[in-house]
């Protein structure tokens, strides 16, 4: 069905490792961050993991698979990863109408909007890598 264009509307797709997840967002990406809590931490087996806010509402699955869902905060947040190759995709606020998605799911993840601005718990990131202070990219420029 075709929708109204609007200045705002793009698409983006993204996909898991193994391709069982396939999803789209559109919309101008929100709040490039990335995230060094004890939570991205460990479920990512990294030392930090790196965020991109879409609209919920524009967010379509296409693939063949269907996320596993796992709450990390009961009742508060939700991430979602694929069940057949462990790629994390998602992160979603229960009543939020944002979905988070992992920006390295994304089939372009370097888009220059997608640049990180700012680190989440950078307290809790490990000692060994510079941190991204706010404000220390611009996605004007
Ligand atoms: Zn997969
Ligand atoms: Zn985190």
């Amino acid at each position: 069905m075709p929708k109204k264009s609007t200045a705002a509307t793009e698409t983006w797709t993204g996909t898991c490792l193994c391709g069982a997840i396939r999803f789209t967002v559109s919309g101008e990406p929100d709040f490039p961050h990335l995230c060094s809590c004890s939570h991205c931490k460990t479920r990512g087996g990294s030392p930090m993991q790196w965020w991109i806010g879409f609209p919920l509402s524009s967010l379509t699955w296409t693939g063949e698979g269907e996320l596993t869902w796992y709450d990390t905060f009961p009742s508060g947040t939700k991430r979602g990863f694929c069940p057949v190759c462990g790629s994390h995709i998602a992160a979603l606020d229960y009543g939020d109408t944002t979905i988070g998605i992992n920006v390295p799911a994304l089939d372009n993840h370097d888009d220059p909007r997608l640049v990180p601005t700012s680190q989440s718990f950078s307290d809790d990131a490990v000692t060994w890598l510079p941190r991204v202070t706010a404000g220390q990219h611009s996605t004007g420029g």
